[in-house]
């Protein structure tokens, strides 16, 4: 298959290869021209493109009076502003895809079905070992995104990384088209609570960005995210990432056969409130196998009602959400964009865990190192 491209150059149709180095290295989708003197001729209009991207000028990149103002009439709760986004990525037919790759509005029928079933799937050896490999992709994808993040580059580019590593590795991106989520991960910058979409905003100095990494292999789903820091980051963000981590650590120390899912939340409610932050209810963690999202929900507030215990071959997520502020989230008109009701900073964490018969296996750890990026670089 060969990709026919047309000069971007206004009036000119001509078939090009030569692409604008500047968007190639902002991450800037498409952009071809059809030779230098035409590339010549549209630089003037084409390098506001660059412009609006890098984000140079402050107001561009957070103000409301930015060029581009999809919802005017909605008021935003921090200095966070949507940017544009590339055009959607697509995955070799090859590959195994879950059923809502195809689906029209990506619902996951499969998972529909089991939606009112609380029973919680348990997982024998083979199924166990393909949860422990599309995790251990899992985490290799993550750890290409991390290699990435820096000032200056798009979430647009982590997400062209993250789908090209998952495709690398025979991976379908499970967030591709989840309920028509339109890109193949999910990156959260400051009061972005989760499931901020990738666009062309560039990481600025001083932001903190999760990305979270969903894989599906061989019919297997593995989930993880962590918070980076980009830049320097105030010490008050830093606390806030660190507790974020501490509230998952001491939430896995727990994990075992017998205790109670409703547990969790104590725990990390206990350890956030102790450092004057708040839990995040509207987003639970889950089980997880060949579907996504599944029994049991994973409450990570205090006094939940969580039902079900801790069984060996039982696979869910723990993945806290820890806010500065108020733990009230609002959603931009995306439907997809969780913020904080008072635009402060809102840090997340996420494992893939396997309850084995004395305790927990950390099915999405780093090699080597169970420390975030954060932590250890
Ligand atoms: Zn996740
Ligand atoms: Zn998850």
């Amino acid at each position: 298959m060969s990709e026919f491209r047309v000069c971007e150059s206004p009036g000119c149709n001509a078939a090009s290869n030569l692409q604008c180095p500047t968007c190639v290295k902002l991450g800037i989708q498409g952009s071809y021209f059809c030779t230098q003197d035409c590339f010549k001729s549209s630089w003037k209009t084409h390098k506001l493109l660059h412009k609006l991207v890098q984000g140079k000028d402050e107001t561009l990149t957070n103000n409301s009076s930015s060029v581009y103002d999809p919802w005017p009439y909605f008021k935003f709760t921090g200095k966070l502003r949507p940017f544009p986004q590339s055009s959607t990525r697509t995955v070799p037919l090859q590959i195994p895809r879950p059923d809502y790759a195809d689906h029209f509005k990506g619902h996951p029928v499969s998972e529909q079905k089991e939606k009112n079933n609380h029973q919680i799937k348990v997982l024998n050896d083979e199924e166990i070992e393909e949860m422990r490999v599309a995790c251990k992709l899992g985490r290799e994808v993550l750890d290409e995104a991390a290699k990435a993040l820096s000032v200056g580059v798009t979430t647009d580019e982590v997400d062209r990384i993250v789908h090209e590593a998952c495709v690398e590795r025979n991976c379908y991106p499970s967030p591709l088209n989840y309920y028509q989520f339109p890109k193949s991960c999910c990156t959260s910058i400051n009061e972005v609570i989760c499931h901020g979409i990738p666009d062309h905003r560039p990481l600025q100095d001083g932001d903190i960005c999760n990305v979270d990494v969903t894989v599906y292999h061989r019919g297997f789903h593995g989930d993880l995210n962590e918070t980076f820091y980009i830049g320097d980051v105030k010490d008050s963000g830093k606390k806030l990432v660190n507790v974020t981590w501490e509230c998952l650590s001491k939430a896995m120390d727990i994990v075992k056969p017998g205790e109670k899912y409703r547990e969790i939340g104590n725990i990390i409610q206990k350890h956030a409130q102790a450092n004057n932050f708040s839990v995040v209810r509207s987003y639970c963690g889950h089980g997880i196998n060949q579907l996504f999202h599944t029994a049991p929900s994973v409450p990570h507030y205090a006094k939940n009602k969580a039902i079900g215990i801790m069984k060996p071959g039982h696979c869910f997520t723990i993945e806290p959400m820890i806010s500065e502020g108020s733990w009230r989230d609002e959603m931009w008109p995306d439907n997809w964009t969780a913020v904080t009701v008072d635009g402060m900073l809102s840090a997340q964490f996420e494992h893939t865990l396997l309850v084995t018969d004395d305790g927990v296996e950390v099915l999405t750890q780093r090699p080597g190192n169970p420390l975030p990026h954060f932590l250890s670089p």
